[in-house]
């Protein structure tokens, strides 16, 4: 068997130091922007906003990707973990409320070494599409205070359409079953450790939703959910026609319908008003900015 990457379901056995696998990602951490996110759930801003860190490549790649580019791995700057420690240490300085990695599991080894260089004395916020490995989350647990996964599909056709994972849920919602076992500390309303499962609703998926929201409240854990609305079409959204318009807010009301009706009681739940660009990060900028 070869000796590659093995660190997500893909699975592709890419020998990063030579190559990029399927998440697009060599042996070095692709950094393309870090700076105070005041977007998040308000547990996770709180005053200051989130020091939020986001990475290049993706291992899930829907085809609506809101940061398409960094998930395609075409922009950012190869780091080391020193770098990386630096960066972390740098958003503390700034007073961000944690420290919160952006789609990092292709980088899991990485962090690891960074954390064993510098361990951040804010929470730190692992923030992930949800298509995990358990032996992933497991060596990263003692590091991660926050577990902040997606559970975007539930249906096989549906993840097959629009990541080519079908999948995706069986995998998901095992890594979600792990990481919603961590119980919530919130005082004064941050969250200093705990899990908030997110979902998107999408245009003409309100089935799903609805199924994602009944496995989730069946789970009975003590994680939050949070029901996020803000889509808007991006990356290869054009080819895909029920994806080029935002959700209807009969489509909205249908889904926080049936959320306030399920028994999960500690859950956020986005306005329809955030359907906004101005809400997705501008990774063009050089600035120390991320709006
Ligand atoms: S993390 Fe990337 S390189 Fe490793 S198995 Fe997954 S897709 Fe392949």
């Amino acid at each position: 068997m070869s000796k590659g990457c093995r660190l997500c379901p893909l699975a592709c056995g890419a020998e990063r130091t030579k190559e990029r696998g399927a998440c697009g990602a060599k042996d070095k951490v692709l950094l393309v922007k870090y700076g105070l996110h005041p977007y998040e759930e308000p547990c996770i801003s709180y005053k200051n906003g989130s020091g939020t860190v986001f990475f290049g490549g993706c291992a899930l790649r829907c085809v609506f990707c809101q940061n398409y580019a960094l998930s395609r791995a075409q922009t950012g700057t190869e780091i080391d973990a020193k770098r990386l420690a630096a960066v972390f240490a740098e958003l503390e300085e700034r007073g961000a409320e944690n420290i919160n990695l952006v789609t990092p599991s292709h980088f899991a080894a990485q962090l690891l070494e960074t954390f064993r260089l510098y361990r951040p004395k804010i929470p730190v916020v692992y923030n992930t599409h949800g298509y995990e490995t358990e032996a992933v989350l497991r060596a990263l647990d003692k590091y991660i205070d926050v577990w902040l996964p997606d559970l975007k599909f539930f249906s096989p056709a549906l993840s097959a359409r629009y990541t080519g994972r079908e999948n995706y849920f069986a995998v998901a919602s095992r890594a979600v079953s792990f990481m919603a076992r961590r119980a919530p500390d919130v005082r004064e309303g941050k969250m200093f450790s705990g899990c908030i499962v997110r979902h998107l609703i999408l245009p003409l998926c309100t089935d799903d939703s609805l199924r994602i929201i009944g496995w989730f409240a069946a789970l009975r854990s003590p994680a939050y959910f949070s029901l996020m609305a803000q889509y808007t079409p991006c990356g290869e959204a054009a080819a895909y026609p029920e994806l080029t318009r935002r959700i209807t807010p009969r489509e909205y009301k249908r889904v926080r319908g049936f959320l306030e009706q399920s028994g999960v009681r500690n859950a956020f739940v986005q306005s329809l008003s955030a359907a906004d660009e101005a809400f997705i990060p501008d990774f063009s900028r050089k600035n120390a900015s991320l709006f």
